[in-house]
């Protein structure tokens, strides 16, 4: 079987594996049909410092397929099932993970395709618990953006920053996979959302999938175009995932007692605070990676509802690494698919 695999750092083999065993218990087997692209690819692929792995690796982190073959006591799966999967191996047995917070597992043996082999291959088994059902009518290369891109925008929004309708959210980086979802998901439940583009291609694009307003940030600054559009009170929730770049602007933006949630750091991971505005101001900063089962369950329900991901560009699997360039060049608008 295929395999796409990471032999060093930003240099990508196609190889020839071995076809797994048949799924062993508790365990299915499952033919991947699409992998959605995702920044953690990117960290992975230029060779992060603080990531152990061991190479060759096989990439990808976020996939949807369907069952192959189902082993003893797996559970209702069958053949031919569409399914996608969670893309860390967390026990299944710690106190999170038995009260349903998998993303902060105890004992997790790491992010698939970022520290262990990930799903940019024809077949894997994994275990049934970790494997999610992709409900009738949604496509699988709509599927492969919920275990990362959806869920995490579900957890950050909802579970964590609590967003709630009526309230005002500014987006940074609407036109990222994350950020598209993001502007779709505070849209469908009545919040104003405020998004931030690089270009004023990507306005008109942002505002066609229900922002209110969009900043180009490159022309404007976003914290005062965000305190003239709010009447100078701010927004209820900042959505961070650019980090050194915007951070403190994010924190500016907010109202008194707002909440930023934040997962992500593409512009640089360091930055310092001023801790007099934080307790004053009241400011809830909330930090987020990854998402539960109940999330991605959640994602896929919103996607069978008619809330489907933005797909900005779809390859085939030896075009993996011009996918990964799209990403890095910041030219995307929305997700990057790879078929299989
Ligand atoms: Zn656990």
């Amino acid at each position: 079987m295929r395999a796409l695999t990471l032999i060093a750092d930003r240099k990508l083999e196609l190889v020839e594996l071995a076809a797994p065993a048949p799924p062993g218990p508790g365990e299915v087997q499952v033919r991947i049909k699409a992998v959605a692209l995702n920044h953690l690819d990117l960290w992975g692929y230029r060779g992060m410092a603080f990531a152990k792995r061991k190479l060759p690796l096989v990439v990808g982190a976020e996939a949807a397929g369907e069952i192959a073959a189902v082993g003893p006591g797996a559970g209702a799966f069958k053949p031919g099932d569409p399914v996608v999967m969670y893309g860390a191996l967390t026990c299944g047995t710690c106190k999170a993970c038995r009260e349903g917070r998998d993303n902060l597992c105890e004992n997790v043996g790491g992010i698939m395709g970022f520290h262990v082999d990930g799903f940019a291959r024809d077949l894997l088994n994994m275990p049934a618990r970790l494997v999610i059902p992709v409900p009738a009518g949604v496509a699988l290369r709509d599927a492969a953006c919920a275990p990362i891109a959806f869920s995490t925008v579900q957890h950050m929004l909802f579970d964590n920053a609590k967003l709630e309708p009526g309230e005002t959210v500014l987006v940074h980086a609407g036109g990222s996979g994350i950020g598209t979802a993001a502007i779709k998901m505070a849209k469908a439940i009545g919040a104003t959302v405020i998004t931030t583009v690089g270009d004023d291609a990507k306005t008109e694009k942002a505002k066609a999938l229900g922002a209110d307003h969009v900043i180009n940030y490159r022309t404007d600054r976003f914290e005062g175009a965000v305190r003239k559009l709010t009447g100078r009170k701010g927004v209820d929730v900042v959505f961070e995932h650019v980090g050194a770049e915007t951070f403190n602007g994010s924190l500016l933006c907010l109202k008194r007692g707002g909440r930023l949630v934040t997962c992500g750091a593409t512009s640089g991971p360091t930055t310092t605070i001023n801790l007099m505005q934080l307790f004053q101001q009241q400011y809830r900063i909330i930090g987020s990676f990854g998402a539960s089962l109940r999330n991605i369950r959640e994602s896929l329900a919103k996607m069978a509802s008619g809330l489907l991901p933005v797909i900005d560009t779809e390859v085939a699997l030896a075009d993996f690494a011009r996918g990964l360039d799209r990403l890095e060049s910041r030219q995307v608008f929305g997700k990057i698919i790879v078929h299989f």
